[in-house]
């Protein structure tokens, strides 16, 4: 007999075979995979372990569902999460379940791979292992990191609790409670200035996030709480958006910075170029000398490779990225791959940027090359073009020298991430709720917690 992992925390008795008996308690499974136990489903073939189940992780493990091998999927949350709609639950535009999939549902099908909910804290490449935060080791063959990215707050750590960003669940409800309890704060606060504060969003970084934010925020202070209050105009609240660079959307076209820029001015929102951020409080920021109270202080600007690289020898890039050659193979690294946000892929002697169409099309890559024994062929990244929304009616989209905004492009992205949400339930109510906002402006998620 030996003990295998069916859920977190779970646990049940499988005969040689693999067959489920029994449930059992959770200090058996560390021991059993550290021996080089069979792990949950029936082992046949290699080990392949992938640590992390966002987009490229997923990809990789669905690609490989019904290959002889053994899949591991590793990942410290127990769902998938459509990051590019973070930001409508950041701002009461969706419930976090709208984007958000259990890992485990998603490959329900897929037998020969299992589900861990763990925390990877490093890799002994010497004895294949991944070593699991509880103390158990997970042996594999071959390895796909896939862990993604962390925001970058250049060097200044003590500002994450103060201006949190978009990242996970936690986060956007933070942002979504804090916003909207400032609000409610000003409605009864009888002082000027704190008043003015209270209505204060101070959103940092120009890039898709920070657009997308400030339009959003704004939205939610023009429309949506519109007549909700009897001693504040919401419609008052000051958005700034502040960006270090010359102009909005740096990866974009100038042409589509100039217009977000146009836009979201048109919008209200107060859109400040070449300033930097030089200080963070609480309740203040320091924009290039100038001290703004704002009780809101959003962070979208510039993200750093998630831990990954350490494992494995650490890396010279300056973003923590871990080198990876033409095939995803991790530079140096025998059977150890690296793919998505926590990579540094070079096409055309350039690096591929953090995009979710990047780490699933690597991960699918990867996935179906895996399948068979030898080492992958080249991967190289076909885009499917980029876009950023700004507001009602109102988007970027780039494919080569082709551009699009204004409804057409606002059209595209709403119907490009509904179609990549997983399952149909997802794309079924964040499109009703969509159609809901577009004719009432209301937003159902407006919930302090
Ligand atoms: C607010 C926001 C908006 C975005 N908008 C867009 C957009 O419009 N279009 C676009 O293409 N891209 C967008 N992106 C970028 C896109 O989401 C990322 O490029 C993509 O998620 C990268 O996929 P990945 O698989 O590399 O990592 P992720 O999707 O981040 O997945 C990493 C996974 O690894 C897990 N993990 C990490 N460390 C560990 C550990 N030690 N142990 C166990 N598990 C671990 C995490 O829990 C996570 O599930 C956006 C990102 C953000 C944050």
């Amino acid at each position: 007999m030996i003990m295998i992992q069916v859920m977190p925390g779970v646990r049940a008795i499988a005969d040689q075979n693999g067959t489920r008996v029994r449930q059992h308690g959770r200090r058996t499974i560390a021991r059993t995979i550290q021996q080089g136990g069979t792990p949950p489903s029936a082992c046949r073939g290699r080990r392949i372990v992938i640590v992390g189940g966002g987009f490229g992780g997923l990809a990789c493990a669905r690609a490989l569902a019904g290959a002889e091998a053994q899949v591991t999927l590793v990942d410290r949350r127990n769902h998938h999460l459509f990051q590019p709609l973070l930001y409508q639950v950041s701002t009461a535009a969706l419930s976090p379940a709208d984007i958000a999939a259990p890992i485990r549902r998603v490959l329900a099908r897929a037998r020969n791979v299992d589900v861990v909910l763990a925390d990877v804290t490093g890799v002994d490449t010497a004895g294949r292992t991944v070593k699991l935060a509880d103390g158990a080791d997970l042996p594999f063959d071959q390895l796909v990191l896939a862990t993604g990215s962390a925001y970058n707050y250049f060097a200044h750590p003590e500002w994450a609790p103060l201006a949190p960003a978009p990242k996970s669940i936690a986060d956007a409800r933070t942002i979504r409670a804090r916003l909207l309890r400032a609000f409610e704060e000003a409605e009864h606060c009888g002082d000027p200035g704190r008043r003015a504060a209270l209505m204060t969003i101070v959103v940092v970084g120009g890039g898709p996030t920070g657009v997308e934010m400030a339009g959003t925020t704004a939205e939610l202070a023009r429309y949506t709480l519109r007549g909700d209050f009897r001693h504040i105009d919401p419609a008052a609240a000051r958005v700034i958006l502040v960006e270090a660079g010359p102009r909005l959307l740096g990866a974009f076209p100038e042409k589509l910075g100039d217009y977000a820029a146009k836009r979201l001015r048109r919008m209200g929102v107060e859109v400040r170029l070449g300033g930097a951020v030089e200080r963070i409080e609480d309740g203040a920021v320091v924009v290039s000398g100038e001290r703004i109270e704002a009780a809101n202080v959003v962070w979208g600007a510039g993200i750093r490779a998630a831990e990954g690289a350490a494992w494995i020898g650490g890396t010279d890039d300056r973003g923590g990225r871990i080198a990876v050659d033409g095939n995803l193979a991790v530079t140096g690294q025998r059977d150890i791959y690296a793919l998505g946000d926590v990579a540094l892929f070079r096409q055309d002697g350039a690096p591929l940027p953090a995009l979710a169409q990047v780490a699933q099309q690597q991960g699918h890559h990867l996935g179906r090359a895996l399948r068979k024994a030898g080492p992958p062929p080249p991967y190289r990244y076909r885009t499917r073009g980029d876009t950023a929304v700004i507001g009602r009616h109102a988007a970027v989209y780039v494919y080569g020298r082709f551009t699009l905004t204004g409804r057409a492009a606002w059209l595209l992205w709403s119907i490009v991430h509904v179609y990549l949400l997983i399952g149909f339930e997802r794309r079924a109510s964040v499109m009703a709720q969509w159609i809901w906002r577009y004719f009432t402006f209301e937003r159902g998620a407006r919930l302090i917690d």
